[in-house]
Formats: structure tokens, sequence, C-alpha cells
């Protein structure tokens, strides 16, 4: 397989796997969109994948991974994930720098160096930015967490990750000091436009809709609110 075939795979994928709820089948142009080019160099590619039994493509019905696709899809995010942990926690490197280097890393192909980096790691089950690493096996580790668009005013609150990091938004939680585990506590959440106020260590922060969209956070019931 190409880097670009594979790169596809993992698009494809990471939109299925937004949309798993509504049960839709991820559309051309979905895909054209992340990996911005023309929605017909999509359509040949698909061709390609469909070839190689990866995808199941149908025109104007959209795109589904087959079980073939979606294991090669998953080992692709296997082996991103794991690279970002080791970066960040073996070689000390920033959680804003790591994205681009694991995108490259992601298509070494070896297993015996990926069971040994997973080994050498511990087994994580979430890489720095707190996004969910598939086991071997392929699954997914199961997240009790949920947006922050839907915490209450007056519970604490530990930040569990983020839901497709971007630099500007990593620099953001950099700049305010919120890090994974980092307990809050919500002070109010506005019913107007739905931004969040939220008090950690003594400081009082506020976070946009746009931005509470992204973060996953657990209910903090055991921590009295201090950091
Ligand atoms: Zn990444």
């Amino acid at each position: 397989m190409t880097i670009a075939e594979e790169d596809y795979l993992k698009v494809i994928l990471k939109l299925e796997l937004a949309q798993e709820e509504l049960h839709a089948r991820v559309t051309t142009n979905q895909v054209a969109e992340v990996i911005q080019t023309k929605p017909s160099s999509v359509t040949d590619m698909l061709k390609r994948l469909k070839e190689k039994s990866l995808v199941d493509y149908i025109k104007y019905k959209g795109i589904k991974l087959t079980g073939a696709g979606r294991k090669q899809a998953l080992c692709l995010i296997r082996r991103h994930r794991l690279w970002e942990t080791f970066l960040v926690e073996k070689l000390g490197l920033s959680w804003k720098t790591v994205h681009p280097v694991a995108e490259q890393l992601e298509h070494v192909h070896s297993d015996e160096l990926l069971e040994r980096l997973d080994e050498f790691l511990g087994h994580p089950a979430f890489d720095p930015h707190g996004e969910p690493i598939p086991n071997g096996e392929g699954k997914l580790p199961g997240c009790d967490g949920e947006l922050m668009t839907t915490v209450k005013a007056g519970k604490n609150y530990t930040f569990m990750g983020i839901k497709e990091p971007t630099d500007t938004l990593l620099s953001y939680l950099d700049k305010i000091k919120l890090n994974i585990g980092s307990i809050f506590h919500v002070q109010d959440v506005e019913a107007y436009n739905g931004s969040v106020e939220l008090e950690m260590g003594g400081k009082v922060c506020f976070l946009t809709y746009d931005v509470a969209n992204k973060l996953v956070v657990k209910v903090n019931e055991k921590h009295e609110n201090k950091n």
C-alpha cells in the first residue's frame, strides 16, 4: 500500500467514527474536504481501494470501510498514537510538535517494532492528547468521558482529552494551562451561547462553545476543588 492510500483509509475511519451514531455513509465530498483535494481525485483513489477490497464504495451512495480496511486504518491510528506517546513521554517533545512526526512514523511497517514500542510504553490506552489508542486487536478503549458542552455548573471535572487536536487549539490550552488530568470547577454555563466559566487553581477562565465542543471531560466526584 502507498502512503497516500494509507492516509485515505485513516481519514475515512475518522469520518466513520465521527458519524457512527448517525449510521450514515461517508461521502466523497467529506473526504475531499479533509484531504483538501478535488472530489474527482478522491473518486480515483476510492476505485483503487475498492479493487484492493479495502472500501465498499458505491457511486452516489458513499463509502464504508470493509473489515480489512478498518483493520488497516486502526493499525495506522495505533502506530500514530503510540509514536506520539513515545515522543512526548520518552523524548520530552511538546504535544504541539509531535503530530507531523507521527504522521511519518505511522507508515513504518514493522509489527515487531510496534509491539516492542507498546510494551516499552506500558501498553498505554490514551495518547498525549487524550485520544484512545486501539489495542493490538484493533479495539478502541472505551472512554466514559463527555464533551465539555454538556457540563453542569457547580461540579468538578477532570480534563481527559481533545477531539481532533490542532496546533492552535493545543497552543491555546497551553496558554490557559489546561493539561490532560487537570481538575477544574465549572462555575457557570452561559445559557445564551454555551460558553463555560471554569475555575482552576484559583484562576477563572472562560471557554467558548467551540472550544468546549472539542474537549472531553469526566465528572470528578472525589476531588474537592484544589489543583
Ligand atoms: Zn497526531
